[in-house]
């Protein structure tokens, strides 16, 4: 008996890993659908983006209900601004994010897209409005090309070709064997964390979305990949919508508006400069992160 069970567990801790990591939101509900307590409201219409406004409105949450992560959390960010979310680990941060996607149910204040409540409309076409790139995305067993295109079915080579020279990563794909037909993902060609971040730059870029999280990535890239990811992320921010979800504190200077979460609350808001200044929370970890950089002798 135990025997038939190992799989299950296994398969249980797969659910678990996924669903707490944020990892790629497309692929996980094409491998597990979504949780059986999110379903679409009766007759619920598509979401009609005009244009992109997010807004959390007193959230409040828990993973489990006699331990509140989120204690009445409240921002806007206008249609076509970046919203950066930092904070000590294990803030809340990532589940923003997955509330957005509304992979959960907020269990008090509400969520809003252009001023529909996520819970209003299908969950298709909320998914189909946010693209998000992940700190780790975990590509397919099949072609470069096909991981790309991924972010829009039936989308042409002309397409797919276009989105991975504005990710920067089509240099790269036409010096591989086989081009854009190379295999890739566990059981292909394995690709560096940097090189699969364009890959997934490349697929929402494609995907077109006009909300975007990003879920900055925790794992250190060397510093020259960062900056041109940085550099690449910057661009495709700049028409849309967007939250990043930051772990470090490095990109988040130019975000015109900085959310620091603690203790399931928004404790400090503002501009780079402003909390800086106001020397705080932001500030100090401001301080600590720039020693540590150079610790380690990278320029801050
Ligand atoms: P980090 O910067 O370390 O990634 P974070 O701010 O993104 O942290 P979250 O991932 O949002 O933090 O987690 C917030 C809290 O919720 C943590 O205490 C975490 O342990 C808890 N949590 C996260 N996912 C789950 C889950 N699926 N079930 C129960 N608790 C969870």
């Amino acid at each position: 008996l135990a025997q038939l069970f190992r799989p299950l567990d296994m398969l249980g801790m797969v659910y678990r890993t996924i669903r707490q990591g944020l990892i790629d939101m497309e692929a996980m509900f094409r491998l597990i659908d979504t949780p059986a307590e999110i379903v679409d409201a009766p007759g619920a219409p598509a979401l009609h983006v005009v244009a992109g406004e997010v807004r959390f409105d007193n959230v409040r949450f828990g993973y489990d209900p006699d331990r509140e992560i989120l204690k009445g959390v409240s921002f806007t960010v206008p249609a076509g601004r970046t919203l950066a979310i930092v904070g000590p680990s294990g803030a809340g941060k990532s589940t923003i994010a997955r509330l957005l996607f509304r992979f959960y149910d907020v269990t008090g204040g509400r969520i809003l897209i252009d001023g529909q409540d996520v819970r209003a409309v299908t969950q298709a076409s909320l998914r189909g409005a946010i693209g998000i790139v992940p700190q780790d995305m975990v590509l397919f067993n099949d072609t470069v090309g096909y991981n790309i295109a991924y972010g829009r079915q039936g989308a042409d080579m002309a397409a797919i070709e276009v989105a991975a020279r504005d990710a920067s990563v089509h240099d790269f794909i036409t010096g591989l064997p086989l081009g854009y037909d190379t295999r890739v993902g566990e059981r292909g060609l394995k690709l560096s964390g940097g090189e699969k971040q364009r890959v997934a730059i490349a697929r929402t870029l494609l995907k077109d979305p006009p909300v975007l999280v990003l879920d900055e990535a925790t794992s250190a890239l060397d510093s020259r990949t960062e900056a041109e990811i940085q550099d690449v992320l910057g661009r495709i921010a700049r028409r849309r919508t967007t939250l990043v979800v930051a772990h470090r504190l490095s990109t988040v200077v130019d975000a015109d508006e900085i959310i620091v979460l603690d203790g399931g609350m928004v404790a400090e808001r503002g501009r780079h400069a402003d909390l800086v200044r106001a020397g705080g929370l932001y500030a100090t970890m401001w301080a600590r992160q720039a020693a540590e950089r150079e610790e380690e002798g990278v320029p801050a």
